[in-house]
């Protein structure tokens, strides 16, 4: 079968066009006509060259897919037809990760636009195992817009189930962007309060529409000075530190710093963005405080009926947060992105 794709070549120029042709599928493997792919961050890191895919070049990147399944190896018939998500982690299902429901941690896991060609194509050929199926989805979803769930959204669900996120409890979200606002939906759907931090007011603005109660601009201030903002905040809603959970999804050293100062007496951080720019932090905070510190990548594909329930039934919404796009124009829109001209999630459909 023929697949068009944009291909990385080198790091640092442009994606290339190409018609490639795929391998029927082996067993346990398919082929997804793709409806959309999701742009993300990491993306641009690879295209960018700062970041080296897993995989040799030429690659195609793209991580956030949705589509059909068109053709099915052996065992994997019954997934013919479907309407699937293809989560940004597959996991193998074998190992000791994945049977003690970690597989987001699985050393043999796989990510498509990383170790294998990705969603920024016609077709793409993946495991069944760890396929989404969305089949179900209510009428009024717009099935393009849940390529985003194969990262940005269950990346937060992960999260805040890693952090113990429970009704009641007080989130603290570093950075509202992609991952950062799902969290903030998704710490309200869960019936916690969730305060984002941001540098930017307009995306503070955004995310207040949408499930936080409160926002702080950190620009230009001291976490010192936000700590205080913020546990204050908490303390008005009477909730005891043991009970305050921040996550750091901003994904810079400003951020993960800030992150770390809002650690408080019994209180828990999660590490959900990037950057491999070291921080100096005091760990012995952590000792005094009795704090807990977890990382979280990506999310297991068996949390996501939970996420797409969630989505299902508005209490966590895509749509204000996503832009449509044509794959055709993916250099211009990675451009875009380098030079922060994105406010929303761009969606890329490969037939235009
Ligand atoms: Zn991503
Ligand atoms: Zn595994």
């Amino acid at each position: 079968m023929q697949s068009r794709g944009w291909v990385l070549v080198e790091g640092g120029k442009p994606l290339q066009s190409r018609t490639m042709e795929l391998a029927a599928p082996s067993s346990g493997e398919v082929i997804v006509e793709v409806d959309a792919c999701g742009l993300c961050h990491t993306d641009l890191g690879y295209a960018d060259g700062s970041v080296a895919p897993r995989h040799a070049l030429p690659l195609v990147l793209g991580h956030e897919i949705v589509g059909k399944v068109v053709q099915a190896g052996a065992g994997a018939e019954t997934w013919m037809g479907r309407s699937v998500i293809v989560p940004a982690v597959l996991p193998c299902g074998d190992c000791a990760f994945c049977r003690a429901g970690r597989g987001n941690a699985c050393p043999k896991q796989k990510m498509p636009g990383n170790d294998c060609d990705g969603g920024f194509a016609s077709f793409c050929l993946v495991p069944a195992r760890p396929l989404v199926a969305i089949d179900d989805a209510p009428a009024h979803i717009d099935r393009r817009e849940l390529g985003v769930v194969a990262d940005a959204v269950s990346t937060a669900y992960q999260a805040l189930k890693r952090a113990d996120v429970r009704e009641g409890d007080v989130v603290f979200v570093v950075g509202a962007g992609g991952v950062g606002g799902y969290a903030v939906q998704i710490a309200r759907a869960l019936g916690a309060h969730a305060v984002a931090i941001d540098l930017d007011a307009g995306k503070l603005d955004a995310i207040s529409r949408h499930g936080a109660e409160r926002t702080i601009v950190s620009r230009d201030r001291a976490p010192k000075d936000v700590r205080k903002e913020a546990h204050g905040i908490a303390q008005e809603w009477r909730v005891p530190s043991l009970r305050w959970r921040a996550l750091e999804c901003s994904g810079h050293p400003d951020g993960q710093t800030l992150a770390f100062a809002l650690l408080a007496q019994g209180s828990t951080l999660v590490q959900v963005g990037y950057t491999p720019t070291p921080v100096t932090v005091r760990m012995s905070n952590v000792m005094a405080f009795d704090a807990t510190i977890h990382g979280s990548w990506g999310c297991p594909p068996e949390l996501y009926a939970d996420v797409l329930r969630l989505i299902y039934a508005g209490k966590v919404v895509l749509t204000p947060f996503v832009e449509h796009a044509p794959m055709s124009r993916v250099v211009e829109s990675l451009d875009a992105m380098a030079h922060h001209k994105l406010t929303k999630r761009l969606v890329l459909d490969p037939r235009s």
